[in-house]
């Protein structure tokens, strides 16, 4: 599904964003955090002043079944504009995944322009929105910190609290990421 090494340089990369961001892997890493570090402005719509109604209309009603976060782009900047509506751990995997998106250096397949010269970045092909997903996930639960939260004893709920991000995340992570078949055996390896 993901060509070859990418899995492993989202490890990396997670790695090395905590280590600039000093944020221990025992703690959560605040995806406004990581957007203020790459000068990446994030707003919920209601913030953003002055936006004609066409836009306004264009970032929500068109995709409003869809529509979590979407990137602008505005003299050079980036802007990630946030549904205030959702519930803030999907919030903040909804951040990191736009972050991802730059991170990886994605080039979205559609721009549209609205009156106001902001441009949106959308339509990224499935490739790009399962990169996107991993390396957010693996951003907000690099492995280290799965394994810390086994070796805390936190049952998945607790660990999801402690790191800000939904259940189902932290589930994901666990089982793609093969952390307690790795703390079984080295358990073994011990007793
Ligand atoms: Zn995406």
């Amino acid at each position: 599904m993901f060509r070859r090494g990418f899995k492993t340089w989202c490890e990396t990369t997670a790695t090395e964003k905590r280590r600039a961001l000093r944020i221990p892997v025992t703690e959560a890493l605040d995806p406004r955090l990581v957007a203020k570090e790459m000068r990446v402005a994030v707003r919920y719509i209601e913030q953003i002043p002055d936006l004609a109604p066409d836009t306004i209309l264009q970032l929500t009603v068109n995709d409003s079944t869809v529509w979590s976060a979407l990137t602008v782009c505005h003299n050079g900047r980036y802007l990630v504009v946030l549904n205030s509506a959702h519930p803030k751990t999907r919030e903040a995997n909804t951040l990191m995944h736009e972050l991802a998106h730059l991170i990886i250096g994605h080039k979205p397949a559609r721009l549209d322009i609205t009156d106001d010269g902001l441009m949106i970045l959308s339509s990224y092909d499935q490739q790009h929105e399962d990169e996107a997903n991993w390396l957010a996930a693996a951003l907000l639960l690099p492995r280290d910190a799965l394994v810390h939260s086994r070796k805390q004893g936190l049952t998945n709920e607790e660990a999801a609290a402690h790191y800000g991000c939904s259940v189902q995340l932290f589930t994901m992570r666990i089982n793609t990421t093969g952390v307690d078949v790795q703390i079984r055996r080295a358990k073994r390896r011990t007793g």
